[in-house]
């Protein structure tokens, strides 16, 4: 347990990095806003909830208890043209809203897996809570900050902003009246008393497929309601942490801190982290102009984008090795030279983990190494303590393999460095690497199965020579010749070696 730990977090509400203060001691609620389950999750998508489970990771590593709780969306999130997005995709598929949500539910929990998350303490869906939607924009409604029009509700921008000062914009750090500019909501614009008001319930057109019945209308929630009605609901009116992609910050972020507000009169997150955009070779990435590379198609390497297929592992740390608040650029070389890089972090690991640590007392002298392999050891938790820095803390882990490795080949005396210092370098390697940063040891998983699977050939073949059956015998070595293992039988038994 560090719980000591001063934690530095960068607030997009201050622009600085601050020092993390619960609000309470021990404890952290955090919310971050989760996919919309009308399509597949795609690159951009990961890398945020890869950092927020790092995160989330860290903090329960430092001994916090935390209550992470990501949302799905499947409704209510307006495309351009006002149509319901889940409805539309129903549509295109000729497939009922919910089997849509459901089925890109499934792939997007698949996805994770993949990446080797860890699942979020609490994943509310926005159409298991209408009640609590409905009831905050009745709260909205009864402080004032929202008008109903011909069975929509609005929030009224305007005037929550001349009576709260310096709240809308301060997740954005943008002004006023830019945020105005950029407000271009098409639907109903005419039913509004300013552009930049925004529906908290929209009545339902013929069209809508999802609907529930409420004071104002039959119809559904504004999309930005679900996070600010969940988030109250399982955090709190204020809570610690709020977490999602940079390009959530408006509108979907500032007019969730404008309805938390606008219901309870009170400031809702003391922290607000935002993870940058991913580029593709340097480019934003767009379907359209071909700039565009899937997560499936990045592991098996089917586009014209990659030399070759990268593993999720290997993709996973390539995103690691940037701090989250950085843009990420993937290019086909420095996918190569993570997949390099997470693989000498593996086998260095398996190296650490696979020497013996003397049984000497620890005579309480330190040698200059013991100190060296100490500081970088604290260097690697300085790294993720300053805003969850990834990239620094993997940099100490490899600084730290150095000392693995001329440990293994000798250059460095075993009596040179302490068992105690060794054993603590072991447990380092085994928390970052698997608890902290979730990676899986691939080629160690992949030897593993083969193991397992040649154990088990070779005691068919066994019995099949011991009951002089050489044709199966003989058809087991050369099916496992043509896949390149040679089998021999030698005094001590029978054993095999791949080419
Ligand atoms: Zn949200």
């Amino acid at each position: 347990m560090n719980e000591l730990r001063a934690l530095k977090l960068y607030n997009s509400l201050s622009g600085k990095k601050e020092t993390f203060q619960p609000i309470t001691p021990g404890h952290v609620g955090m919310y971050v806003c989760g996919p919309t389950v009308y399509y597949d999750a795609h690159l951009g998508n990961c890398r945020t909830f890869v950092s927020f489970d790092i995160i989330y990771r860290y903090l329960l590593h430092l001994g916090y208890k935390v209550r992470y709780v990501r949302n799905i969306t499947d409704v209510g999130h307006l495309t351009d043209d006002g149509e319901d997005r889940m409805a539309k995709g129903a549509k295109i598929a000729q497939l009922e809203p919910m089997e849509v949500a459901q089925k890109y539910t499934v792939g997007f929990h698949e996805m994770m897996r993949v990446f080797n998350t860890l699942p979020p303490s609490i994943e509310p869906r926005a159409t298991g809570h209408i009640l609590e939607q409905i009831e905050m924009v009745q709260a909205i409604l009864d402080r004032g900050y929202a008008y109903e029009q011909n069975g929509s509700v609005y929030f009224n921008v305007s005037k929550f902003a001349t009576e709260n000062p310096g709240v809308y914009g301060s997740v954005s750090g943008r002004v006023l009246d830019d945020l105005y500019a950029e407000t271009r909501e098409l639907k109903s614009q005419e039913e509004k008393k300013h552009p930049a008001d925004f529906a908290i319930w929209m009545k339902a057109r013929p069209q809508d497929l999802m609907v529930w019945k409420s004071p104002w209308s039959v119809g559904f929630p504004g999309w930005h309601l679900e996070c600010s009605a969940m988030s109250t609901k399982y955090l709190g009116k204020t809570f610690d942490i709020h977490g999602g992609g940079n390009d959530l910050k408006f509108p979907h972020h500032e007019n969730e801190v404008a309805q938390n507000h606008g219901a309870c009169g009170c400031s809702p997150v003391n922290y607000w982290l935002h993870t940058n955009m991913l580029l593709l070779n340097s480019k934003k990435m767009s379907k359209s102009d071909g700039n565009f590379i899937t997560p499936a198609e990045l592991f098996s390497g089917d586009s014209p984008l990659v030399s070759k297929g990268y593993s999720p592992m290997a993709v996973k740390f390539f995103m690691l090795m940037a701090h989250y608040r950085s843009t990420l650029d993937i290019t086909d070389e420095a996918l190569l030279a993570a997949e390099k890089g997470f693989r000498k972090l593996m086998e260095t690991n398996r190296l650490l983990q696979n020497m013996p640590v003397d049984a000497r007392d620890f005579d309480g002298s330190e040698s200059d190494n013991d100190r060296a392999i100490l500081a970088l050891i604290e260097d690697v938790y300085q790294g993720m303590d300053d805003d969850f820095n990834t990239a620094i803390a993997i940099a100490a882990l490899n600084e730290l393999g150095g000392y693995v490795h001329k440990l293994a080949n000798q250059q460095l005396a075993h009596t040179e460095v302490a068992p105690w210092v060794l054993e603590k370098m072991k447990v380092t390697f085994n928390v970052f690497i698997s608890d902290v940063f979730g990676l899986k040891d691939e080629d160690a998983e992949d030897s593993g199965t083969v193991d397992g699977l040649m154990e088990l050939i070779l005691d068919i073949r066994a019995q099949a020579r011991a009951q002089k059956d050489w044709s199966t015998s003989d058809k087991i070595r050369d099916a496992l010749a043509v896949a390149g293992i040679q089998v021999k039988d030698g005094k001590e038994g029978v054993s095999w070696s791949k080419n």
